[in-house]
């Protein structure tokens, strides 16, 4: 130890009070002792008399601040403490020695360096038996510890704010949802808080319903019954409860709704309830509009069945009168006057037209069913196109409009002839039927690049271009006040398309606008007998 430290002490402890002196150590042991645990102390300690000024300092002080102690001995106000800093501590000083027992202060200085530190000084004022009275103090550096004290408080408020950005972003976001009514109740159920959605659903604004029971939103039955009571009760009970009902709004109207209700709780008290309801009105109308669809489902079904039972049987006493009235026709059953001839022609005419619808609705059961299968077999199809030309000649007859053909197929070829009959028919009916009287309708077959192309144009009264997309959509009938006079069901065309495409064909329409007649034209793979499909 420095020989001035023990020097400066003796002082101080030449008037302790005598004998008791630890067992084995004299008295400059003790002095030694003392001035060791002095100097090893971490604590920077000093002495100052009742002038102020500073009598001892301890080794830790002059290394901590970085003095050696003859500079600061005998000095009041050391240099280096700046005027600002040393009002507080002299103040703090005096306080100590006014209080006559120790106090604990918190002081700062800026460092000749320029560092700020923080200080944790004990003051402690004491006498010698002598009768001088000292004030000891002991620093202990706290800087470090002051500084993240302060970074934890920072980072304390950084999470706070966030927790309020937090909560308040979620407030909007509630606040703004559309689709869900979303409000809180107090225990006794007053409205406490109103979200855009609660407003839109019950036509209430925040105003009108903030403070007031919630039991307005609830039907009288229920409000007489109880129930809104017994679903809080169980909301108490089970922490939430989910109920479907009727529900209330501004003006009287009443809507179904599905409603959660949720007791709310923080660590001690029951706060109220959220109440999340949604208008299950138009769910409700979609489940009906289902139920109606599958309804209507079902009965498009049973009609189909209708249908093919009824045309399956209309088939069969047709087959009968058309039979007999050809066999009659032939003078089979005995000669007949040309009168008879004539008549007969009328009734077999009339057959083949019921024939022909029959056979449409046939083929739209089938359609309606996915039941369209065809069964091609080699058939001659100038012969086939021949026959449907003399189906339609008297009707095209009555209107005096020419029928002609041109057909450069030879030979058989895979069709399903009865239902390539259907499609011709169903074109040169709507030649006939969509062209003026003295016009003309002509058909054309040929084969072009492997395919066989069917044309059946007319001079009639032509489509519309706009029109053209959807002649071949069912129930379609463009010109309803043509089409009355003419009749029709709106099927041909789209029984033709289905055949065609089942052939693996294709089928168009060309006009060159209303009164300049149209062109059907359909293409088939041309496959004759023999060739591979
Ligand atoms: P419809 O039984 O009414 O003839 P279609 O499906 O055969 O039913 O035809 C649908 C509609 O297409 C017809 O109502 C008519 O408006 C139009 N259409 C069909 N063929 C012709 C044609 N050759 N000339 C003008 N319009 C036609």
């Amino acid at each position: 130890m420095p020989r001035h430290r023990a020097q400066q002490l003796k002082e101080g402890t030449r008037h302790r009070q005598g004998p008791e002196r630890p067992l084995g150590i004299d008295e400059r042991d003790q002095e030694a002792l003392f001035a060791a645990f002095m100097d090893n102390s971490p604590g920077a300690s000093f002495v100052k008399n009742e002038a102020g000024r500073i009598i001892y300092v301890n080794h830790t002080f002059e290394t901590l601040f970085a003095l050696p102690s003859k500079e600061v001995l005998g000095t009041v106000h050391p240099g280096w403490i700046t005027e600002a800093d040393w009002g507080p501590i002299r103040e703090n000083d005096r306080k100590a020695l006014a209080a006559g027992h120790p106090l604990t202060f918190e002081e700062s200085t800026t460092m000749p360096n320029g560092e700020t530190k923080v200080w944790l000084s004990l003051k402690f004022p004491f006498r010698l038996p002598s009768g001088e009275r000292y004030l000891g103090t002991t620093v202990l550096d706290i800087t470090a510890l002051k500084r993240q004290e302060a970074a934890l408080r920072e980072s304390n408020q950084e999470l706070e704010r966030l927790r309020r950005l937090q909560r308040r972003e979620f407030e909007v976001m509630v606040q703004n949802i559309k689709d869900y009514a979303i409000y809180m109740v107090d225990p006794q159920g007053l409205v406490m808080s109103w979200n855009a959605g609660a407003q839109a659903i019950t036509g209430y604004t925040e105003a009108e319903v903030l403070g007031k029971s919630f039991m307005r939103f609830h039907v009288p039955e229920d409000v007489a019954e109880g129930m809104p009571q017994r679903l809080i009760e169980r909301a108490l009970e089970e922490g939430s409860v989910e109920e479907d009902g009727w529900r209330i709004r501004k003006n009287g109207e009443r809507f179904w709704a599905h409603t959660a209700l949720t007791a709310v709780h923080d660590q001690k008290r029951h706060l109220g309830f959220v109440k999340v309801v949604r208008d299950l009105t138009e769910v409700r109308q979609l489940e009906a509009i289902e139920r109606e669809l599958a309804a209507l489902g079902k009965l498009d079904h049973m009609k189909d069945d209708f249908l093919s039972v009824i045309s399956h049987e209309l088939r069969t006493p047709l087959n009968f009168i058309m039979g007999f009235a050809s066999i009659l026709d032939d003078e089979a059953a005995g000669p007949l006057t040309s009168q008879q001839h004539e008549y007969l022609g009328k009734i077999l005419y009339g057959a083949e037209r019921l024939l022909f619808h029959v056979n449409n609705l046939v083929e739209m059961s089938r359609l309606s069913a996915g039941l369209l299968q065809i069964q091609p077999a080699p058939t001659e199809y100038g012969a086939l196109i021949a026959h449907v030309l003399e189906t339609f000649r008297p009707l095209a007859d009555d209107k005096r409009i020419r029928l002609e053909s041109d057909v450069q197929v030879r030979g058989e070829i895979l069709i399903d002839g009865q239902r390539l009959t259907q499609v011709i028919g169903n074109l040169v009916d709507n030649a006939v039927k969509f062209t003026p009287d003295d016009g003309r309708v002509t058909i054309k077959a040929y084969p072009e690049d492997g395919r066989l192309i069917t044309e059946v144009a007319d001079t009639g009264i032509g489509i519309a271009p706009d029109d053209i997309p959807k002649v071949f959509e069912r129930f379609v009938q463009l010109d309803m006040t043509t089409t009355r006079t003419v009749g029709g069901t709106g099927l041909g065309l789209a029984i033709c398309k289905s055949i065609v495409e089942a052939h693996g064909g294709s089928i168009d329409v060309h006009s060159d606008g209303p009164g300049k007649g149209s062109t059907f034209r359909f293409s088939l793979p041309l496959e004759r007998e023999g060739e591979e499909a």
